[in-house]
């Protein structure tokens, strides 16, 4: 196989940046305060959702509702970091007929109800239909448990069913423990009792997850994944990620490109190249093992310790090969940079 095409577009996130007021340590893109402000650009902003409009797909409820894997959302890093940014993003989506558009956040700028309302209602008169609010213990050791609370309340006055609470387990288990302000992950463990992180949510082991949290997870040797499907898919037309840098970032994947959505056209049409994108040559039209090979011929050595997930293997290789060589598809260059160390705890932001 020498060519594969990019699935039509049906849903997706478009990151305003990569630079975001937390670095949770189980951030799928390595977002942070550190990352450089390279905001979208108005014109970039334009280009792109005017890329994806013939494709998304509204809501099954209606192009005026929300849901995870419709529409097209705003996210980031955190976007309320630059809302008039945010506020442009949303009326250019509103001029261009989008349906189903929502925003995600991590609740950090919910500092008071009248800010938080006149903001959220400020969205949705620009055509903005929901909102998916973030709670977990890897976000809390960030941002104040009222902030959560704040936005979950005020939101749902304003826009009414159309509020996501991901995970809303967390949620329901924060108010239980009376959590107020921060807390750490350590005291989080401590107060539950619990040294099972994903008991009953979803939990996925890729990205700074792979690199923070492997601690909390068995390993297993290479072999053990090297037939084991990606897991969310990975080539798929449903909730891919469009960034300021031009990347199609496959799925979930932090730091793989699928190519430049400004030629989303050509991409769809004509298809990916894969002899000259050898590492997405690999995880499309071959296996795992096809990269630990082809890795391996570079000098890579795998890891005493083993893996927690296949991700985590997937995530180790790509960093040896950035380190080695230039592989346009292992992009943005930046995201292999802020990813951490692995097991050191995070630093809360100001
Ligand atoms: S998970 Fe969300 S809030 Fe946390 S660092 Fe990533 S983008 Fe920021
Ligand atoms: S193994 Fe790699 S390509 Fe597959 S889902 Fe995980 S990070 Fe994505």
């Amino acid at each position: 196989m020498k060519r594969v095409k990019v699935p039509p577009q049906a849903s997706g996130g478009l990151m305003l940046s990569y630079k975001c007021s937390a670095a949770c340590r189980h951030c799928m893109y390595a977002c942070s305060p550190k990352w450089d402000a390279d905001w979208i650009s108005e014109a970039d902003l334009f280009a792109c959702i005017s890329a994806l409009r013939p494709s998304i797909q509204p809501s099954p409820w209606g192009a005026g509702s929300m849901s995870l894997n419709h529409g097209l959302h705003f996210t980031g890093g955190e976007p309320f970091l630059n809302y008039p940014l945010l506020l442009r993003a949303v009326e250019i989506a509103e001029e261009l007929a989008i349906p189903s558009t929502f925003v995600e956040t991590n609740c950090f700028w919910c500092r008071d109800d009248e800010v938080t309302r006149e903001r959220l209602l400020t969205l949705r008169g620009a055509g903005l239909r929901g909102i998916l609010v973030s709670v977990n213990p890897f976000y809390a050791e960030y941002v104040p448990f009222e902030r959560t609370e704040r936005c979950i309340r005020v939101s749902r006055e304003v826009f009414g069913q159309n509020v996501m609470v991901y995970q809303i387990e967390y949620y329901h288990r924060f108010r239980e423990l009376g959590i107020q302000g921060r807390i750490s992950l350590d005291e989080y463990l401590g107060r539950t009792k619990s040294e099972d992180l994903a008991a009953h949510v979803e939990l996925f082991l890729m990205g700074r997850a792979a690199r923070q949290l492997g601690a909390f997870y068995p390993a297993h040797p290479a072999r053990a994944f090297l037939d084991e499907p990606c897991r969310p898919a990975f080539l798929r037309s449903w909730h891919n990620h469009y960034d300021n840098y031009g990347n199609l970032v496959a799925g979930y994947c932090g730091g793989i490109s699928l190519g430049d959505w400004h030629d989303l056209d050509r991409l769809t049409q004509e298809g990916i190249d894969l002899e000259e994108h050898p590492v997405l040559g690999f995880l499309i039209a071959q296996d795992m093992g096809g990269l630990v090979e082809f890795a391996r011929s570079l000098g890579y050595q795998q890891r005493e310790r083993g893996y927690v997930s296949k991700c985590d293997l997937c995530l180790d290789l790509r960093m040896d090969l950035v380190s080695r060589g230039e592989f346009g598809e292992l992009s943005p260059k930046a995201f292999y940079a802020h990813l951490g160390g692995t097991g050191e705890p995070a630093e809360p932001a100001k």
